[in-house]
């Protein structure tokens, strides 16, 4: 983090007034939430978390050797139908706690050892999270922040997480709004994904690693690819190249299995093929990206 305490308090203030009416995401729902209302993802006036752990699915500079201190927010602000995560993203299962307590497990996960904290799906919960993440702060917590979000955010949050966050983790999920729509429920991805991605590079550079190659700041870029190629993978990448240049982390995911509608859905119904993730990394390296992650499809797991 950046920024001072007292000035981090005055962003996570931000964060709170954006969340009534909420504007928290592009969907600009204007739910009264901290009156108890909910809006398209379902979050409302409380912190709702579904797990807390040493995750050790994350890419290799984040899960490091003693693991990721990953959050897994409830709620979301899309409806993939392959969601891997649906019991608490769609289905909101998760446990309502105090931010002091969210907090607590925070600094439980930091002597455990994890490598930094990370916020998956963060979005419609940022300002507990954000507040649960100071309160740590202030009782000595000094690791990373990791933002691990679907991509789908606005400028106006990012704005306030500027110098909180370390490290972004977003998604490139699509390349066009009509699989965008068709797939996650989201009309009009693209243009955020785009624009979060290019103001998350302005605010925290390229990945940094330190001498035992743990990411301490900086942004990779993470792209799951489909069955069917939906994903839309050259465009993306043709525009992340001409948007950021081609040192850019990329995280090219083969994790993908289906889950939640996935399974009652044509062409989602499967894993995917060798062939198709093999297409997918010879299309980025063919664009000429210098720093890619592929996985090992045998090992494969994630948040
Ligand atoms: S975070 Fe949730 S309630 Fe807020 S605007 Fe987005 S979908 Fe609506």
């Amino acid at each position: 983090m950046l920024i001072s305490l007292e000035e981090a308090r005055r962003r996570v203030a931000g964060l709170r007034a954006l969340a009534d009416p909420c504007r928290l995401c592009p969907r600009l729902c204007g739910a009264r939430r901290l009156a108890g209302e909910t809006g398209f993802c379902r979050a409302g006036a409380r912190l709702r978390v579904a797990s807390w752990a040493a995750h050790r699915g994350e890419e290799p500079p984040i899960s490091g050797t003693r693991g990721s201190g990953t959050i897994f927010a409830s709620h979301c602000t899309l409806r993939c139908l392959f969601c891997q995560n649906f019991p608490f993203s769609q289905l909101g299962t998760g446990q309502e706690m105090a931010v002091p307590d969210l907090a607590g497990h925070m600094l439980q996960l930091a002597r455990r050892g994890v490598h930094n904290i990370n916020l998956v799906t963060p979005t419609p919960q940022a300002p507990f999270l954000l507040e649960a993440f100071l309160e740590a702060r202030e009782q000595g917590l000094d690791l990373p922040l990791v933002y691990n979000t679907s991509g789908y955010e606005s400028l106006e949050v990012l704005t306030l997480l500027d110098g909180l966050v370390d490290i972004y983790l977003p998604d490139l999920k699509y390349a066009d709004d009509e699989a965008a729509a068709a797939i996650s429920g989201v009309a009009d991805y693209v243009a955020h994904d785009r624009a979060a991605i290019v103001e998350m590079f302005r605010q925290v550079g390229p990945l940094q690693l330190d001498a035992a190659g743990l990411a301490t700041r900086g942004l990779i870029v993470r792209h799951l690819v489909l069955p069917g190629g939906r994903q839309g993978t050259r465009a993306s990448f043709e525009w992340l190249r001409s948007a950021l240049g081609t040192e850019v982390q990329v995280s090219l995911m083969c994790q993908y299995f289906p889950a939640w509608r996935a399974p009652q859905t044509p062409g989602f119904d499967r894993r995917l093929t060798d062939d198709e993730y093999l297409e997918a990394i010879e299309t980025v390296d063919g664009l000429g990206f210098t720093n890619v992650w592929a996985q090992d499809p045998t090992e494969v797991g994630g948040a």
